[in-house]
């Protein structure tokens, strides 16, 4: 079941440049930094109540961030993340809905989550993620 929006995803070209606008200019606090080798990007989170902001910088020509970039040069909101407690059965029930997916298979994201992507062709153009915190390692 999806309980929440976890996280907005915004594409920047710089972390460093646009970094000092959420503290400075909004007053958010950066709470880590890291980089998403599966995702080439190099991500910045802020809190906002219950919501995040995840910046993302493409670390490589070839990110799917660098591509973003390439069409919209200013930057601008890239993804929404929808956090859910089961990840597989939420992509099934997308599946089931006839939704494409990106992913298939869940893979690491920032943050220690497991996540997969929606493809924008079934979600009305707004490229939707799932997260999910992942299982503790035993
Ligand atoms: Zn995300």
């Amino acid at each position: 079941m999806i309980n929440k929006i976890d996280h907005l995803g915004i594409a920047v070209k710089s972390l460093d440049e646009a970094i000092p606008y959420y503290e400075k200019a909004l007053g958010l606090k950066c709470e880590h930094r890291e980089e998403v080798p599966s995702q080439k990007v190099r991500t910045a989170f802020f809190h906002c109540g219950e919501v995040h902001i995840e910046l993302l910088e493409p670390t490589s020509p070839d990110s799917p961030i660098a591509k973003f970039l390439e069409k919209n040069p200013a930057g601008g909101i890239h993804h929404i993340a929808f956090g859910t407690d089961n990840i597989t059965a939420q992509l099934k029930q997308a599946t089931d809905a006839g939704v494409k997916l990106i992913h298939e298979v869940p893979f690491d994201g920032a943050g220690g989550k497991l996540v997969a992507f929606l493809h924008p062709k079934s979600t009305f153009g707004v490229l939707t993620e799932f997260c999910t915190p992942k299982p503790a390692a035993h």
